[in-house]
């Protein structure tokens, strides 16, 4: 691997707490899988996921390259193995590679077992072969919909086949897509059979996610929500679906499709809840830290990353946080639950 980039690890770039030991919740969790939202701004505006007009946070308010890998870097001296980069829409954020490439240093040392990206893929074809070359396996790509007019509707602002040429700029870098879409009443309820065996047939695994209740989006979401027990149940009467026991390390729960020979994943926030195996923790753009998706309770972990080039206290921070991450979410989608579970966006966690 050849780079010319800046070096992130001049200011600090992960500190020097080896010696710290692994972060444990007080349920006996192990958190072992970091999720960070590197941006809140998106080239897309899903209607699941955000309000047609958002503001997005100033810039100077982000977490600079160079802060973003000493955070990721002080998880990973606590035992983080998985590291996934997220936004809004990561691979929008100026000079994200050089992120990438940064982090690379602890897969090489084999301190990251992994390190990927969550994206809508508008960029990818674009960058595809640079996230090879800097040791990304697997990436996941949102795609709700492959008719061109519903994906434009679902994402305001999307080209489909801008997409699907990033996907398979992706698999001719020799990254293997798993297509993640969430499944919206009416609107893709009918295309999950189709849009499974496009996903099985280019060799693709597809999760399905059930929408949750974060942020205001501007629409009901009893008009969105569509219960994946009903998706299979759907799928049931033309598919013989097999549980297995196959993980990523997620939420997903898969099955093996027996007429296509490709995995389905399921993401059931609403109609399972899987908090009880929680292994991650997700970082905003602006150094919050949310131990858990559905909840409001965060840790600043600026200003402790600020106040001294020093992990030390930037570490207490993230002790103190750990000891508080909670039991797990409760999200109800109904006609009587009219608020969302947590005022905050999909895209200000990082989904
Ligand atoms: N921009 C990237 C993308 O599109 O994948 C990464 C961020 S996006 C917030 C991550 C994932 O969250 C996407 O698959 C998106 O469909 C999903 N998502 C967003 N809002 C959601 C919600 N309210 N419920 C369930 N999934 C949601």
């Amino acid at each position: 691997m050849v780079f010319a980039t800046r070096d992130l690890t001049d200011r600090g770039g992960g500190g020097s707490a080896t010696a710290l030991g692994p972060l444990v919740d007080t349920f006996g969790r192990a958190v072992s899988y970091l999720r960070v939202s590197v941006t809140d701004r998106c080239d897309f505006r899903c209607v699941y996921c955000m309000s047609e007009h958002m503001t997005f946070l100033p810039k100077p308010d982000l977490l600079t390259l160079e802060e973003l890998d000493r955070l990721c870097s002080a998880f990973i001296n606590r035992g983080v193995r998985k590291l996934r980069l997220t936004g809004g829409e990561p691979l929008v954020r100026r000079d994200v590679m050089t992120l990438f490439r940064s982090l690379s240093r602890h897969l090489e040392t084999g301190r990251l077992e992994e390190l990927t990206v969550t994206t809508n893929g508008s960029q990818l074809a674009r960058y595809a072969a640079d996230l090879a070359a800097c040791g990304v396996k697997r990436i996941n790509v949102s795609i709700d919909t492959l008719d061109a007019d519903k994906f434009r509707a679902i994402t305001r602002w999307g080209d489909l086949g801008k997409v699907l040429d990033g996907v398979k700029a992706a698999q001719k870098a020799g990254i293997r897509v798993k297509i993640n879409a969430v499944a919206l009443k009416d609107v893709n309820e009918h295309e999950i059979g189709s849009m499974m065996e496009w996903a099985h047939g280019e060799g693709h695994d597809l999760s399905l996610i059930e929408v949750m209740p974060l942020g205001e989006v501007g629409a009901e979401r009893v008009d969105q929500y569509l219960p994946l027990s009903r998706v299979r149940e759907q799928l049931s009467e033309r598919y013989t679906l097999i549980d297995i026991d196959y993980r990523t390390g997620g939420p997903a729960r898969y099955m093996q499709v027996k007429e296509t020979g490709g995995r389905l994943g399921f993401i059931t926030p609403l109609t399972h809840n899987f908090c009880e195996g929680c292994n991650r923790v997700r970082v905003t753009c602006t150094g919050t830290l949310y131990m858990c998706l559905g909840q409001e309770d965060a840790a600043d972990l600026r200003s402790p990353l600020r106040a001294s080039p020093d992990d030390g206290v930037l570490q207490a921070a993230i002790d103190s946080a750990i000891f508080r991450k909670p039991k797990g979410h409760d999200f109800i989608i109904d006609r009587q639950t009219r608020q969302p579970a947590v005022h905050r966006h999909m895209s200000t966690t990082g989904g």
